[in-house]
């Protein structure tokens, strides 16, 4: 199987350009199965013609780096489209969204516990990305949402045939405003249910069709499955922002277009004291490998190349802070904008056992003394109400709320009408 695919990627590697861009493979349990950009090429030239461009933008943005994005935390909102409710014995919910997505975002952000535990040689190279995807909280229709959406099961959607573009498209959300994320089983239709993952660069005709999407397999979302090998996911999401595999074309240049990374001969080669061709070692831990059994780090130039890719066209819109708050996903700038009468502050969020609330009261209408404080999980059912105790709900200040009873997840916490949102963990 493995030996058949990359004679397939070989192939696939000859008929390419250099600015042509293989997407997403993933490792899975066993097995690999790829999805190529030339399918999207064949489909519209302008595609192709986008990606040359991105291409070359990247490369400009990376040597002339004036983006103030490494000193903000930019926010991605993300809308999950869940498809059957078996994957492989496993289930996917909720929680396990949250999971999973928490598990990205830690992986990007060097939060990984064992992000200090790198080949010697990398680990002054390692690089942290301050991006956050988030959950969205208010749909395209203007509704409340928990940003997971289920629907019966379906097969191939990693596919990029017409009917399953024209599928994608018609429950897509804007790809403008949210990156979709599609959780089946079988993910290109053949029977097969232990593909991990695919993905495709940003690209303005995929974004335009409402077809720009990550694919995963759902028994591979964390809490389905080992920390290590969940890390696929966040293998996807560095695809979503244009990285490139780590041994694309083998030791030929320009290999991932990234400086840090060195070339790898071919996927997986070990995760240690492993070297390439050219008698370098390489970067078995990074996350655009293969070694799914020690994924670890994103490198420097790898982020310089993401932060590229967020102020591209495709992406930028994406954590534009009025797209945020379209999104419902700007929650958390309450806590660092105490200013803002619009919410009650929260922190620390997320929590573990007790969550202290700040409230703002600028322009806003009085709470009512004795107010409950009340929690609602996802599903608006309340968990938890705490009375004020006899004494008056204080109008501005600070609240401690015990929250160590609660399972992990995300809930709502609601004073008179004031309503933010938080995270147990
Ligand atoms: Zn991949």
């Amino acid at each position: 199987m493995r030996t058949k695919i990359f004679t397939i990627l070989a192939y696939v590697a000859l008929l390419l350009t250099p600015f042509s861009l293989l997407a997403d493979s993933s490792p899975s349990l066993s097995g690999h199965e790829c999805v190529d950009m030339e399918s999207i090429y064949e489909l519209s030239e302008e595609a192709r013609l986008y990606n040359i461009q991105l291409e070359e933008f990247t490369q400009w943005h990376i040597k002339n780096n004036n983006s103030l994005l490494e000193s903000k935390t930019i926010v991605i909102p993300v809308v999950f489209h869940v498809f059957g409710d078996d994957f492989s014995g496993h289930i996917v919910n909720n929680e396990i969204i949250e999971l999973a997505l928490r598990k990205v975002n830690e992986d990007f952000k060097g939060l990984n516990d064992d992000f200090d535990d790198v080949d010697a040689l990398f680990l002054g190279r390692r690089g942290i990305l301050n991006i956050e995807f988030r959950l969205a909280r208010v749909a395209p229709n203007g509704e409340s949402t928990t940003g997971v959406l289920y629907y019966a099961d379906k097969e191939g959607l990693a596919k990029t045939d017409p009917a399953i573009h024209e599928f994608i498209e018609s429950i897509a959300w804007d790809n403008y405003k949210y990156m979709n994320v599609y959780i089946c089983s079988d993910l290109i239709g053949d029977g097969v249910t232990n593909n991990s993952g695919f993905a495709w660069y940003p690209n303005k005709y995929m974004s335009d069709m409402g077809i720009a999407r990550v694919v995963y397999n759902g028994r591979y979302l964390y809490g389905n499955i080992d920390k290590e090998f969940a890390s696929v996911l966040t293998h996807e999401f560095g695809h979503w922002l244009n990285l490139i595999h780590t041994f694309q074309d083998g030791c030929k240049m320009p290999n991932d277009y990234v400086d840090d990374t060195p070339a790898c001969d071919k996927a997986a080669m070990g995760c240690r004291d492993v070297k390439n061709c050219q008698g370098l070692l390489i970067n078995g831990e990074n996350y655009m490998d293969y070694n799914s059994s020690c994924y670890k780090m994103f490198t420097q130039g790898q982020v310089a190349r993401m932060l590229a890719a967020l102020e591209s066209e495709t992406r930028k819109p994406l954590w534009d802070s009025e797209n945020l708050i379209r999104t419902g996903t700007d929650y958390t700038s309450a806590v660092n904008d105490l200013t803002s009468n619009k919410y009650l502050g929260i922190f620390p969020n997320p929590a573990t056992e007790y969550i202290q609330i700040n409230i703002v009261n600028k322009g806003l209408q009085p709470l009512v003394n004795n107010e409950e404080i009340k929690i609602f999980n996802t599903f608006g059912e309340c968990v938890s109400t705490t009375p004020s105790a006899g004494a008056s709900t204080p109008q501005e200040g600070n609240l401690s709320i015990d929250i160590s009873h609660l399972p992990r997840g995300v809930y709502y916490i609601r004073i008179g009408n004031r309503t933010q949102m938080f995270v147990k963990m």
